[in-house]
């Protein structure tokens, strides 16, 4: 309990011009970024920021995740503590149903309150520092590789080192010949890792990914449809290269299923999928219980979003597998931080200041802002 109450909640409909088209399994991403940013407002003067990254093939949609915030979460949040943080998402899910993009959002607005009232970063919230830099992860994704092939040798000179090659939306002699371009370009130090957004077919997958592990990559990422999670434990027992499970866990149930069907090696772990940093951390100790690792993946996400999966993931030992913030750097055509998401030497930096340890830019927050529901 604490003697401060939410008394505004704003909610931003974005969008942010983004610099290529990303080609995945489940589609295109192309034109905009378009997310949702929420502002809390409190008694004691503190400002709580927060950012929904919906892709309407993925997770869900913009149109949702605004509504969720203006209509539904509005009453619930209007008076609350914000340090009743569990509380808040119990009772989000009692309002309205998915919508984890939302739930996510508000979430990293009331643990950015707390931390700037406690004078502390939110990490110290979710366990305290475990690490404090993450090794980052670019996703080659444009159908132009060659465009992206110059892309990963500059990010390579940045000091980054992995890389994170999607797959299955051009037929697998295309996959074959882009991975074949990839390796004979970017140095040897590099680490190839391979995401099919569930691109391929469960009858046909085996025999591909055996011609795909010549690569060596660290791992494949959801090669085929979430829904078939026996296939993708079959596959599992097949290949030897270690399988990650991404839309196949959503919420921590989705782990539990994960963990009894022994479906994957690895998983991927989104606020944006599962509804927060708290959520995610219970999707960590599920898998790592089962000496399953974590991986930090994202959305289309502003840098505001970026921190909150870094607080995160700084806080959780069984995240380990780095992450792959680099919409805000690398992405979007401009960030809404007023100071740089921070990327150096190819690892994000935890940040030292209280709260989410960040400054959203109010004039480029109006600039990009389509819509405003307050
Ligand atoms: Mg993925």
């Amino acid at each position: 309990m604490s003697d401060i109450h939410v008394t505004g909640v704003s909610v931003y409909i974005t969008r942010i011009p983004v610099r290529a088209v990303h080609s995945h399994g489940i589609g295109d991403f192309a034109g905009h970024s378009h997310n949702v940013i929420l502002r809390l407002d409190t008694d004691a003067g503190i400002v709580g920021w927060g950012d929904a990254a919906p892709w309407a093939v993925f997770t869900g949609t913009v149109e949702a995740n605004a509504a969720a915030l203006h209509t539904y979460l509005r009453p619930l949040l209007i008076g609350a503590d914000p340090f009743r943080v569990e509380w808040l998402l119990a009772q989000a899910d009692r309002t309205v149903v998915h919508c984890t993009e939302a739930k996510a959002a508000m979430e990293m607005a009331l643990l950015d309150i707390i931390g700037k009232a406690l004078k502390t970063p939110v990490y110290n919230l979710l366990g305290g520092l475990v690490r404090a830099e993450i090794p980052l992860s670019f996703s080659i994704a444009n159908p132009d590789l060659a465009a992206d092939l110059e892309l990963a040798q500059q990010l390579h000179r940045d000091g980054l080192r992995l890389f994170k090659i999607k797959t299955g939306f051009a037929g697998h002699r295309e996959d074959l010949l882009r991975l074949e371009k990839l390796r004979r370009t970017i140095p040897e130090d590099a680490e190839l890792r391979i995401d099919y957004n569930q691109g391929m077919e469960p009858w046909d997958a085996i025999r591909r990914l055996r011609d795909i592990e010549s690569f060596k990559p660290t791992f494949i990422e959801q090669p085929i449809p979430a829904a078939y999670v026996e296939a993708l434990a079959e596959i599992t027992r097949a290949i030897d290269t270690p399988i990650m499970a991404d839309e196949a866990v959503f919420t921590p149930e989705d782990a539990v299923r994960l963990v009894r069907l022994q479906a994957a090696d690895l998983v991927s772990i989104k606020i944006m999928k599962c509804g927060g940093m708290l959520r995610g951390k219970q999707i960590a100790a599920i898998a790592g219980a089962a000496g399953i690792a974590g991986y930090g993946g994202d959305m289309f996400e502003t840098g505001i979003s970026h921190m909150a999966g870094a607080h995160m993931i700084a806080a959780t030992p069984n995240i380990s597998l780095g992450c792959e913030f680099y919409q805000a750097t690398y992405y979007l055509q401009e960030d809404l931080l007023a100071e740089p998401f921070p990327v150096r030497n190819g690892k994000v930096v935890l940040p030292a200041g209280p709260g989410l340890g960040i400054t959203v830019d109010e004039d480029r927050l109006r600039k990009y802002t389509v819509q405003t529901l307050s």
